[in-house]
């Protein structure tokens, strides 16, 4: 007999293509059918076909403090209860962009949107509009959204031309994105000193976490940082999935590192749909309607949306609530390393804050080449015997995973314990 995922799934294809709203949720990489999600609550998700599941995705990165929060989930009724929205000001807007300059203080000013892709994209026209050039910089591995001129992959010659990574992006879009290997700095001087004077910005994760997680390396960071002031570009720090995960101030708190634009996604909307982008006053001032950078949202800054935020970024600022967060991580991590190393498997885990990476590879990876040379089928195999344990991790080898706050002891407990079950089948071959 047909299990209700399955059936879903059948139905599904029918009427969405894929049978799913965003590709990676189709299983493709895995193999198998996709979960269909029916309720959650705190570390817990139950399928169409009420199984539970121990939840490592949360939404890919929003909920940090678990399914259906109840502080989160009052906040949303009385906005909605309030009026859906308005396209207008509210005082919640301004609450918001209070809290994130407050905790992110190289955001002078912050703009609300309802997506990361809307605030990647804008982040680019406003630099590319502030400086006067064409070019941007960004890293292979890093996603930020899937506006045309970020989906680029390498082309032939490392500082030769972007190659779209999607049919229907025209070359001559990307022909103005370079796209430079991640920790790789030696790259990005060669790129600046060739052509410094066209390039308006380097966009970058400072944790990568689209590739699996890939940690930046120890001068990175402070090496782009560096050649954007030297060369006049504008350094944008994707932290639309490190922001409010790996601590308070983000990426770059934790490595005291100051962009000039950052965008922020995920989990400042606490599971509903808000974006932002912000940073340098004298940047931001170009955006409409102060200046000629043209940007707009019919639902930007919605009320329910911001309410979900807002109600998440207060519930992050208790005392400890990182700490707690990174030390409960590394635990897990450092459990399953543990558990491989007992089963002899190859395989290394790692984390920053609320999020973590596994490979199958004996150390973690620093490059984009390290990370696609990691065991796809071991992974799959790892992958589909946690599933039918109960615990949820995402259905690719090339994503990172989440710990909320919701997760604690016994959770870890239980994912260990399968995590057994699943080495120990990869030993049999
Ligand atoms: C998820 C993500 C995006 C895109 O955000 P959406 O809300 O999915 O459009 C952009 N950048 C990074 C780093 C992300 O992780």
């Amino acid at each position: 007999m047909k299990s209700r995922n399955e059936i879903l799934f059948e139905k599904s294809q029918r009427v969405i293509p894929g049978g799913v709203n965003s590709p990676v949720r189709a299983f493709r990489s895995v193999g198998g059918t996709p979960v269909f999600f029916a309720r959650g609550s705190g570390p817990y998700v139950w399928d169409a076909d009420d199984r539970r599941y121990i939840d490592y995705v949360g939404s890919w990165g929003p909920l940090v403090l678990g399914h259906a929060h109840p502080q989160v989930v009052k906040a949303v009724q009385e906005a909605a209860a309030r009026g859906l929205s308005f396209g207008a000001p509210t005082e919640s807007e301004l609450e918001m962009a209070e809290w994130i300059t407050h905790c992110l203080p190289s955001m002078q000013q912050v703009r609300l949107v309802s997506s990361g892709t809307e605030a990647t994209m804008t982040a680019i026209r406003l630099a590319r509009g502030f400086t006067g050039r064409p070019k941007i910089v960004k890293f292979e591995g890093c996603y930020h959204g899937h506006a045309d001129s970020l989906l680029v992959k390498a082309g032939s010659g490392a500082l030769t031309l972007g190659q779209p990574s999607s049919a229907g992006v025209p070359a001559e879009i990307t022909a103005h994105t370079i796209v430079l290997d991640y920790n790789d700095a030696t790259m990005l001087e060669a790129a600046f000193k060739a052509q410094g004077d066209k390039i308006a910005a380097v966009i970058v994760e400072p944790v990568a976490g689209n590739m699996n997680l890939v940690k930046p390396g120890k001068e990175f960071l402070a090496a782009l940082r560096e050649l954007c002031t030297r060369y006049g570009a504008v350094l944008i720090f994707d932290e639309v999935m490190t922001g409010f995960r790996v601590g308070l101030q983000g990426a770059q708190g934790l490595f005291g590192i100051t962009p000039d634009l950052t965008t922020l996604g995920k989990v400042i909307g606490g599971g509903m749909p808000v974006g932002a982008f912000g940073g340098r006053r004298d940047i931001m001032q170009s955006i409409a309607p102060l200046g000629p950078v043209y940007q707009a949202g019919t639902l930007s800054g919605n009320p329910v949306a911001v309410a979900a935020g807002l109600a998440t970024l207060k519930l992050v600022q208790a005392p400890g609530f990182f700490e707690r967060l990174s030390a409960n991580t590394t635990m897990l991590v450092e459990r399953l390393q543990a558990t491989a190393r007992d089963a002899g498997i190859a395989f290394s885990a790692q984390s920053v804050g609320g999020m973590f990476g596994v490979y199958f590879r004996a150390q973690p990876p620093e490059t984009y080449a390290q990370v696609m040379e990691s065991d796809k089928a071991a992974f799959n195999r790892f992958y589909h015997s946690l599933l039918a344990e109960g615990i949820y991790f995402a259905p690719s080898a090339y994503e990172a995973g989440f710990v909320s706050a919701a997760h604690g002891d016994a959770q870890i407990e239980a994912t260990i314990t399968a995590a057994k079950i699943a080495f120990g089948k990869l030993t049999i071959t």
